[in-house]
């Protein structure tokens, strides 16, 4: 097998893919998902299990060494329990993002596979915020089912979007449920999206947002995996941790190993990207996939998907095309 093609032209190895398992979801995050009518994918849209099963083996044998089941939701697919099933059988760290509440429902199946290391989107730590944003009363099911994850010896990490308005009067509470508990808690810079009315003046940076911390705690800076997306840092006697992920204020391109592919088989070479390589169309046709993988890495941007100001606040927002993110998955 070629171990070249998920190799691009600036030299980046491309070894963690990121697979949407649905685009629909339980939730209604309104920096996520775009106002207006839902249209999901009809079910022989999507990737099926087998299909999926077979493009991740695919992948395996091309080098990628982690694969990151995402959304939408991917609880609400109905048959994620089999397709972790199917896919823990690969040689690779297995691992997902999700908004918790179906984590009791799945707790087994995802102890049976071996993962071990799981990513649960909260933005606020109040059932009132939680509301706010997600349209859904489940802030006391996401916070049990985080218990039971950390009673698991999981390792869990805390996605919070931060927008200005919304993380400035809940930092402090998010810093404190670290206090105790074993959670890393990572704040990611607001980022747009189809239809995600995003404005650079919605956007908290991590420079704001760490002198925040700094003047109310001790603060070290903790040294950050390689090809992490976030910059880790710990106050002082903290059991557990805090990060940011700069995609606004310092894009991590230089160093992306990243791919994706929606939950209907296309692959995307970058988050804001917009172009599109529809496997699954090929793979139906008995295509060689080869080729078509190839000629994705190869049209990589340096940064950026070739769309984002690397000054966050000269981006604009109305020229950017792509989809939104529910539909990219995250
Ligand atoms: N439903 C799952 C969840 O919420 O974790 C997985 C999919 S979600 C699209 C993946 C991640 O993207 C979540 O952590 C979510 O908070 C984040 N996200 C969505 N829209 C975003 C935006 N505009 N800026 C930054 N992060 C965003
Ligand atoms: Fe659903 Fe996750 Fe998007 Fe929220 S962030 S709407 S939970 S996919």
């Amino acid at each position: 097998m070629n171990h070249h093609t998920l190799k691009d032209r600036f030299g980046r190895f491309h070894d963690y893919l990121r697979i949407s398992l649905t685009d629909s979801c339980n939730f209604r995050c309104f920096y996520c998902m775009p106002d207006g009518p839902i249209n999901c994918l009809s079910s022989s849209k999507l990737m099926s299990p087998e299909e999926i099963f077979s493009f991740a083996k695919l992948f395996t044998e091309l080098g990628v060494q982690k694969i990151r089941l995402t959304g939408g939701e991917p609880m609400v697919r109905k048959e994620f329990p089999r397709i972790v099933e199917m896919l823990s059988q690969l040689p690779i760290e297995l691992t997902l993002t999700t908004n918790g509440v179906l984590v009791d429902k799945y707790l087994d199946v995802l102890n049976d596979c071996g993962i071990r290391s799981i990513n649960v989107s909260l933005d606020s730590l109040d059932p009132e915020g939680f509301f706010k944003i997600t349209q859904r009363d489940d802030f006391h099911r996401v916070m049990e089912n985080i218990e039971r994850l950390i009673d698991c010896d999981m390792h869990v990490k805390i996605n919070a979007v931060a927008m200005s308005e919304l993380i400035e009067s809940e930092l402090t509470d998010f810093i404190e449920f670290t206090r105790d508990k074993p959670v890393h808690v990572r704040f990611i810079e607001f980022m747009p999206f189809a239809g995600n009315k995003w404005s650079s003046n919605k956007v908290i940076t991590a420079a704001q947002m760490l002198k925040l911390v700094e003047s109310a705690y001790d603060v070290v800076k903790l040294r950050d995996k390689p090809h992490s997306t976030a910059k880790k840092y710990k106050v002082i006697g903290h059991e557990g941790t805090f990060a940011f992920i700069t995609t606004m204020s310092e894009h991590f391109c230089g160093d992306c190993n990243r791919l994706r592919l929606t939950a209907d088989g296309k692959l995307k070479n970058c988050l804001f990207g917009e172009e599109e390589w529809d496997l699954l169309a090929a793979h139906r046709n008995e295509e060689d996939l080869i080729p078509i993988i190839d000629k994705c890495i190869t049209a990589k941007f340096e940064k950026l998907g070739g769309q984002l100001n690397t000054d966050f606040q000269k981006t604009d927002f109305d020229a950017i095309k792509n989809r939104s993110m529910i539909k990219i998955g995250g």
